[in-house]
């Protein structure tokens, strides 16, 4: 035995247990080998497009690190996700200061990614809410796509008052056509964070909307399966679109939009655990989380937990 068998080596796990699989070894960086992944995933570092102050960028980087403080094992179900491996395609490179030519990038990057390498599942990580449109855009060159967004905000801003932004996502889908208002459903929308002309403008598109009080007073299961329902004779692919603003501050203190009156994570989890068992769905982008304003990484573990909601429930259904 050396005399140094206890001395931790640079870099090295001070805790080792070969029973335990940590949640970031399901990540398996793109080798151009991989064809036909189950799942993938992009980083998309934009927050330049926000309207508030916002280090969205960060979030892919601390996310996939935030994976290595779970496990890969579902007590609640017995499953262990271990070898369900997600390919990572890394990051799409933002321009330095040009929005609309980052969109470009994103849109462009997603196509070629869904078009070459044909995961049945992309998972996209954020960036700030701005994102959205260039990455549902992809989508379409290949599906109808219908779109369930979970937000405090209908992100429906109009573009002529501040360009291409994380406020004007689905209004700039809707106004090019890519997505009908029909096929939008928003969910856990709240008081005072809203203008009463873009309520008035979903209501005139035929968006649906269910606000924070109808996901209060009804199950979030009897909600996400009547979008769905409605969405499924209309659609052939649901794209979901989660803001993690949507929840409370207690629960997410590191977004730009922190405020009270929000989801609680148990629901936001149940949630995802009912769409990513929905084989309709192909796509799903978790934004708008800053990790420089966030305490002890709450908010980027939160989005880690879904991505691992979202694995667990394909697994299982
Ligand atoms: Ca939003």
């Amino acid at each position: 035995m050396s005399t140094f068998s206890f001395l931790k080596k640079s870099g090295e796990a001070v805790f080792t247990d070969d029973f335990v699989t940590k949640a970031g070894e399901l990540l398996v960086q793109y080798d151009g080998t991989q064809q036909n992944p189950q799942v993938g995933m992009v980083g998309v570092p934009l927050s330049k497009s926000s309207i508030s102050h916002s280090g969205a960028a960060l979030a892919p980087t601390t996310i996939r690190k935030m994976l290595n403080g779970f496990t890969t094992y579902s007590i609640e179900d017995d499953i262990d996700l271990a070898g369900n491996h997600v390919v990572d395609y890394g990051d799409i490179l933002m321009h330095v200061t040009d929005i609309r030519e980052s969109q470009q990038r994103i849109s462009h990057t997603i196509e070629e990614i869904l078009r070459h390498h044909k995961p049945s599942q992309l998972i996209i990580l954020g960036g700030d809410h701005s994102i959205s449109y260039p990455s549902i855009t992809a989508f379409s060159k290949f599906h109808k796509v219908g779109v369930i967004q979970f937000d405090a905000h209908h992100d429906l801003r109009n573009l002529e008052d501040g360009g291409p932004s994380n406020g004007t996502p689905f209004r700039s889908l809707i106004e090019s056509n890519i997505i009908e208002g029909k096929n939008l459903v928003q969910i856990g929308i709240r008081d005072f964070m809203n203008s009463k002309a873009y309520r008035e403008y979903a209501r005139e598109k035929g968006i649906t909307v269910y606000s924070m009080k109808e996901v209060r007073q009804r199950s979030i299961k009897v909600i996400i399966h009547e979008a769905i329902n409605g969405l499924k004779e209309q659609v052939d692919m649901i794209y979901v679109s989660v803001d993690v603003d949507v929840l409370d501050q207690a629960f997410a203190p590191g977004c730009p939009a922190i405020g009270p009156g929000g989801m609680d994570s148990e629901t936001l989890i149940e949630a995802i655990e009912h769409l990513g068992a929905c084989e309709l769905v192909k796509g799903m982008d978790i934004v708008e989380i800053d990790p420089m304003v966030d305490f002890r990484d709450m908010t980027s573990k939160m989005a880690a937990w879904l991505l691992l909601t979202f694995l667990k429930a394909r697994v299982k259904s």
